[in-house]
C-alpha cells in the first residue's frame, strides 16, 4: 500500500467521535441510534476502500461525511426514498423491481399487514385454504382444473418437476436448457429435484423425433421451456409445445411447460409476439403450466402453477410446498392483481398494460412538455426522437415496442460524455432516483416507462440539476 494511505487512514473518524458531534446527535434523534450507527460504519468502509484503492485521496471533514450518512437515512427509512422513476424504457426492469403493482394491490399490501382475512373463510370463521379465490380466478382466467402459487417460477419449476418426474427422465431440448441468471439454471434445477435430464436435439435445431426416439419405460414428462432472455436466430427451430403435447399425448405423458412470463391476457395485441398465454399452454394440452407472477402477469413476486388438479393436489403435498409457499402479502397483492384481469380493465389499472397503451400521441405530448420546461436552459441540446422500448425482465427478448424518447445532452462537445456521466449519477441520487440511459454522450429518456405523476417529478429533477450544473 502507498505510504501516503496509510497516513490518510488513520484520519477516518471513528463511528463514536462521529455520533457524538453536533450533527451526529441530530442523526440519532431523528432516525434512532441503531440505523444512525449501521448507516455511519458503512459509509466510513466505503471511505476506507476508496482511499485504499486510490479512488479517493483525502478523507472528507465531518460535516460532510455526516451529510453522506443523512442521505442514506433518508433513502432507508423514508418509503418516498424507495420509490424510483423509470425513464430506461425497459417496461419491467429487473433491478426497479419488475412489474409495479396496480394501486389496489398496493392497497391490499397495506390491509394484509394488519390482522386480515387472508385465512379466514367468513361464513364458517373456520380457517381456509388460503389461496382458494386465487385458484377461483385463475381457473376462470386460463380455465385450469386447479392452481397453486409458491415463491417464485424458480420454486415452481423445482416442485413441479420434482412431483412428475422424480427418479424418472425429463426429456428436454437442448436449445431450451437455459439459464435465467441468478444461478437458476435449467439442468442444475433438474439434477437437485431429483429428476434426471434426457437431453435432445442440439442447440439451435431439435425436431419431434428427437423427442419420440428418447421416450422409454424411464420417461416421467416431457418439458418445454420458454426463451425467455434470448433468441437464437437464422438456422433454428424446437417443436413447439402444441406438437409436442400431441407427442405426449401418444404416449400418455405429462407435459410440462415452464412459460416464463405467462401472460394471462394475449400480448399481440401490443405488438408482442413469441408468448403463449396460460389458457393457450393449457389448451394445446400441458398438463402443468410454471409462470412469474411479477413479469407479464405483473403481480408479486411468485410463481403461479396452473393445470390438471391431480397433480396439482401432489404439488400440495409435496413436503417443499410448505417450504415454498407464500405469505398473506403475496397472496393479497396477487389476488388483486387478478382481480383486474377478472373484469377486463387490467389496461386502466396495470401499470405495465397501460404503458404499453399510451398513444403517440401522448408519448409526443409527454416529450414536449418536458423539452417545453427545459428551453430556458442554455448550452443544452434537447431532442424529441422516435426509439424503442422493452418489455424486459426477463420476458420477452428481442421484442420492441415503439416509444419515443428525449435526448438531452451537453452542447459544448469537450465537455459533453463528463456532463453526461455526471448527470445521469446526480439524477440517481435524487428523491426520487431517476434511472434513463446514456448513449452516445447523451442522456436519453424514455417517455412510455413513465408512470403517472413521474414526468413532473422528472421534469422537477432536470431543472434543477441541470441549471446546477451548467451555472445557468
Ligand atoms: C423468469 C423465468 C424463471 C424464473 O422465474 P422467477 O419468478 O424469477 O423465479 C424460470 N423460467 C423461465 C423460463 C423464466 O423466464
Amino acid at each position: 500500500m502507498d505510504e501516503s494511505v496509510l497516513n490518510i487512514l488513520p484520519q477516518l473518524p471513528s463511528v463514536s467521535r462521529c455520533l457524538g458531534s453536533v450533527r451526529g446527535k441530530e442523526l440519532c434523534a431523528q432516525f434512532g441510534e441503531g440505523a444512525a450507527k449501521l448507516e455511519l460504519r458503512s459509509v466510513i468502509e466505503r471511505l476506507r476502500q476508496d482511499l485504499q484503492s486510490g479512488t479517493r485521496n483525502e478523507v472528507p471533514n465531518m460535516e460532510s461525511l455526516l451529510g453522506l450518512v443523512r442521505e442514506r437515512l433518508v433513502r432507508l427509512t423514508s418509503p418516498l426514498g424507495r420509490k424510483a422513476i423509470n425513464a430506461t424504457g425497459v417496461l419491467l426492469h429487473t433491478g426497479l423491481g419488475r412489474a409495479p403493482l396496480a394501486k389496489n394491490a398496493l392497497d391490499a399490501l397495506a390491509m394484509a399487514g394488519c390482522f386480515s382475512v387472508v385465512q379466514v373463510d367468513l361464513e364458517t370463521g373456520e380457517r381456509s385454504l388460503r389461496e382458494a379465490k386465487i385458484e377461483q380466478m385463475l381457473r376462470e382466467l386460463t380455465g385450469c382444473e386447479a392452481a397453486t402459487v409458491v415463491n417464485n417460477n424458480a420454486a415452481a419449476t423445482f416442485i413441479v418437476l420434482q412431483v412428475l418426474a422424480r427418479a424418472k427422465e425429463v426429456i428436454v431440448s437442448r436449445g431450451h436448457l437455459i439459464e435465467i441468471g441468478g444461478s437458476f439454471r435449467m439442468p442444475d434445477v433438474m439434477a437437485q429435484s431429483g429428476a434426471l435430464l434426457r437431453e435432445v436435439g442440439t442447440t439451435n435445431r431439435t425436431h419431434l423425433h428427437d423427442y419420440d426416439a428418447a421416450i422409454g419405460a424411464d420417461t416421467g414428462a416431457l418439458m418445454h421451456v420458454h426463451p425467455s432472455n434470448y433468441k437464437i436466430q437464422g438456422f433454428a427451430g424446437t417443436p413447439g409445445l402444441d406438437e409436442l403435447c400431441a407427442l405426449g399425448r401418444k404416449h400418455g405423458l405429462p407435459v410440462i411447460a415452464d412459460l416464463g412470463s405467462g401472460a394471462i391476457v394475449p400480448m399481440d395485441k401490443y405488438g408482442l409476439s413469441d408468448n403463449l398465454t396460460i389458457g393457450e399452454a393449457l389448451a394445446m394440452g400441458a398438463a402443468l403450466t410454471c409462470s412469474s407472477g411479477d413479469k407479464l402477469i405483473c403481480g408479486p413476486q411468485a410463481g403461479i402453477i396452473c393445470g390438471q388438479k391431480k397433480w396439482i393436489e401432489q404439488v400440495r403435498k409435496s413436503p417443499f410446498a410448505r417450504m415454498f409457499r407464500v405469505g398473506k402479502l403475496t397472496l393479497s397483492a396477487l389476488e388483486a392483481t387478478l382481480l383486474h384481469y377478472v373484469n377486463g380493465a387490467h389496461e386502466q389499472n396495470i401499470p405495465l398494460y397501460r404503458m404499453l397503451c399510451v398513444t403517440e400521441d401522448e408519448l409526443r405530448q409527454r416529450g414536449e412538455k418536458l423539452i417545453g420546461a427545459l428551453t430556458n436552459l442554455h448550452r443544452i441540446e434537447l431532442a424529441l426522437l422516435d426509439d424503442f422500448a422493452y418489455v424486459g425482465g426477463g420476458s420477452l427478448p428481442a421484442q420492441a415496442v415503439p416509444t419515443k424518447i428525449v435526448r438531452l445532452a451537453l452542447a459544448d462537445k469537450s465537455r459533453k460524455n463528463q456532463f453526461a456521466q455526471e448527470l445521469s449519477t446526480a439524477l440517481r441520487f435524487c428523491v426520487p432516483p431517476v434511472f434513463c440511459r446514456v448513449k452516445d454522450e447523451s442522456l436519453l429518456f424514455d417517455l412510455r416507462s413513465l408512470l403517472p405523476g413521474d414526468l413532473d417529478e422528472l421534469t422537477v429533477a432536470l431543472k434543477t440539476l441541470v441549471s446546477q450544473k451548467i451555472g445557468a
